[in-house]
């Protein structure tokens, strides 16, 4: 091929054994933050503690910040700020932003879930975010989150991801009997009302009276004499079912990781990482580790509140600088995966414009369905600036679309960044199974968007 053409590069086939090496080493520190933080509260809080340790001071409104200073704010648990604070002009210059999310589709309780049919004591859900319900049926499952008792006392939960503990389960139909299960489309191989998970089967034979002696009562029992619960306890919690399997190597070369969640801890985890390593004091940076982006990024904890605006007001102020000026100064990345161009369905997929598995960091000009429909379409002056930043530090990227026009879609935190008008575009780890139980990442990516998000903070 002539030099004038372009070829994406693949970072394995590329790489020597030092970058090999980082690469490998890398992907155990993110095989632990997967493994740690499975709802956006645990990725929260294990975000939070490894600031601490880096010497981030909890940020006050109010608060007056100088350069050097590095702050988080922890929003309500389950949205981290990390805000390192630079010795140039911040009205000249900006703020560098790096935005990923750090919640991901899963199984929700209901507020009131228990109840018992035929002997079998099963709780109730809501699904969270974009999933293939047939997908969550007959895999372990985890139960975390948080109750808040009635008087006001938080339990936090997390059972079923130790050996000892048990896990809890969605049945499907064996195939012996699923003739007419198998006529059904796809979408509807579990309908919402059928995720129905698995509690309990033992009666509570001990109960005076025999209207007592039931499963559902037995498990009310079981979980008072170990948390101290009463049913209407759920009426206040936010109880998740994520799978309870660990990030894992795939294939035999270990190139790439398994695990629940890639969406979005995979550019969670490059982001705070490339902000903590990262040691120029030049430039104020913000890593923002929202919730809610699954469900369109709604609610306080979520990119729309305006939270997000006044933290850069409060940066703006401790200087003397104009918010506004701040932000057009400002620029983000706009950190979240792509669909990953997979062979078993390349249908989907238009060649040219996909993001390849091992091929780097994927930058998305564009996202949205129907003709970029909600998308921020990042302008060629922003990209530019970004390939030329990317090239310059030896980054290797790649661009891609979600599939082809009028396949389907999807959005991102991008389009509201970019609202509050500071130049935006998405870029992130292209993703195999994306919403799945179990997805796929190549451990090259992950390394290769760290690199990116070094590169655009230093
Ligand atoms: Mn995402
Ligand atoms: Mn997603």
């Amino acid at each position: 091929m002539s030099e004038l053409a372009y070829k994406r590069t693949n970072v394995y086939e590329k790489a020597d054994e030092k970058l090999m090496k980082e690469i490998f080493d890398y992907a155990e520190g993110y095989k632990a933050f997967l493994d740690a933080g499975k709802t956006e509260r645990e990725a929260c809080s294990y975000v939070e503690k490894a600031a601490i340790e880096q010497g981030y001071k909890p940020f006050k409104f109010g608060q007056k910040l100088k350069a050097g200073d590095k702050v988080y704010y922890n929003n309500r648990n389950k949205n981290i700020y990390l805000i390192k604070v630079g010795t140039e002009d911040v009205a000249e210059n900006g703020i560098r932003i790096i935005a990923s999310h750090i919640d991901s589709p899963r199984v929700d309780l209901k507020q009131v879930p228990l109840y018992e049919t035929d002997g079998i004591a099963l709780a109730k859900t809501h699904y969270y975010g974009g999933i293939k319900k047939y997908q969550w049926a007959a895999i372990p499952l985890a139960l975390h989150g948080a109750v808040v008792r009635a008087d006001g006392s938080v339990l936090e939960v997390n059972i079923g991801e130790n050996d000892s503990d048990p896990i809890f389960y969605i049945s499907d139909l064996l195939p012996h009997l699923s003739a007419k299960q198998n006529a059904r489309p796809l979408a509807e191989g579990l309908a919402g009302e059928e995720l129905n998970i698995w509690f309990g089967n033992i009666p509570y034979t001990a109960a005076k009276e025999d209207k007592d002696k039931t499963v559902k009562e037995n498990v009310l029992r079981i979980l008072n004499e170990k948390y101290g619960l009463k049913e209407e306890d759920f009426l206040s919690a936010e109880l998740s079912l994520v799978p309870a399997f660990k990030a894992r190597d795939l294939g035999f070369d270990g190139a790439l990781i398994a695990a629940y969640g890639h969406d979005d801890r995979v550019c969670s985890y490059p982001a705070y990482t490339a902000l903590f390593n990262e040691k120029s004091d030049k430039h104020t940076t913000m890593v923002v580790l929202a919730d809610k982006e699954e469900i369109g990024s709604e609610g306080n904890t979520g990119m729309q509140c305006a939270i997000f605006v006044d933290l850069i007001d409060e940066i703006a102020r401790s200087f003397g600088a104009s918010s506004a000026q701040v932000r057009a100064n400002s620029k983000c990345l706009s950190a979240d995966v792509n669909a990953g161009y997979d062979p078993n369905f390349r249908d989907v997929c238009e060649p040219l414009n996909s993001t390849y598995l091992s091929c780097g960091a994927g930058l998305t000009k564009f996202t949205g369905a129907r003709g970029k429909g909600g998308s921020n379409d990042a302008s060629a002056e922003f990209v530019g600036e970004i390939r030329k930043l990317f090239n310059e530090n030896g980054v290797i990227w790649q661009t891609g679309e979600l599939g082809k026009v009028d396949q389907g879609g999807g959005g991102t935190v991008a389009k509201y960044i970019a609202n509050m008008n500071i130049d935006t575009v998405d870029i992130g780890v292209p993703v195999i199974s994306m919403h799945a139980p179990y997805e796929v990442v190549s451990k090259a990516d992950v390394y290769e968007c760290y690199l990116a998000f070094c590169a655009f903070i230093k």
